[in-house]
């Protein structure tokens, strides 16, 4: 299965099963007021080096958030993330799993730039907070790391990449579904392959939860 080939699924939606479905106006304000803080935040050396904080793209009760490392040139350029290649990459996935532009969202570890695209652990331990207030006003089914970074950030006992990726398991109060990074499958036929079986898992187990 390519997902650059397969077919674009109508999307697929669950109000029933989603405890936030309905964004209720506290959650708007409480949103708008955490990206705000995000936007001028200058916590950590990487504030005075970025154009934008890069925040979050998507719905706000999404079923699906998928966080990445850190913003790359594209993302710092334009403050959204994933809309280079590796984002071009993602979405074909998304298309690929029926989720409407409501049903999912992006985010990052790390919210603004580091030089050269050096994750830098420092300023991922800063900027932390940020992203479990986000995920705790977003609420979403299901937290799709990309990348061992981001699975590291999120969960330090994880396995090695490889090891984890694919299959899904219970952390810390949220349900956690590691993926490698879109833009390995862009590097290797190999990694391609175990990107494409892996979304084709990350699907089953959301067909699952439908039924
Ligand atoms: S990386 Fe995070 S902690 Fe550092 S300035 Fe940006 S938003 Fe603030």
């Amino acid at each position: 299965m390519s997902t650059t080939r397969r077919r674009t699924k109508a999307p697929r939606t669950a109000p029933a099963l989603h405890p936030n479905r309905a964004v209720d106006a506290e959650v708007r304000r409480a949103w708008g007021r955490l990206s705000a803080e995000i936007r001028a935040c200058r916590r950590c050396p990487l504030g005075d080096l970025r154009t934008h904080a890069v925040v979050y793209r998507g719905g706000l009760a999404p079923r699906v958030v998928f966080v990445g490392e850190a913003p790359g040139a594209e993302e710092d350029r334009t403050g959204v993330p994933f809309v280079g290649r590796s984002g071009r990459e993602l979405d074909r996935a998304v298309a690929t799993l029926g989720l409407s532009d409501e049903d999912f969202g992006v985010l990052n570890t790390l919210k603004c730039r580091p030089p050269g695209n050096r994750f830098d652990p420092s300023a991922a331990r800063t900027c932390r907070p940020y992203l479990d207030r986000q995920l705790e006003l977003l609420h979403p089914e299901v937290v799709v790391t990309l990348g061992a970074r981001a699975l590291a950030a999120i969960d330090p006992t994880a396995l090695p990449m490889l090891s984890a990726a694919g299959r899904p398991r219970a952390h810390g109060g949220i349900t956690l579904f590691p993926l490698i990074h879109p833009a390995a499958a862009l590097r290797s036929r190999r990694l391609r392959e175990r990107w494409e079986r892996d979304v084709r898992v990350l699907d089953q187990w959301l067909a699952e939860r439908l039924a």
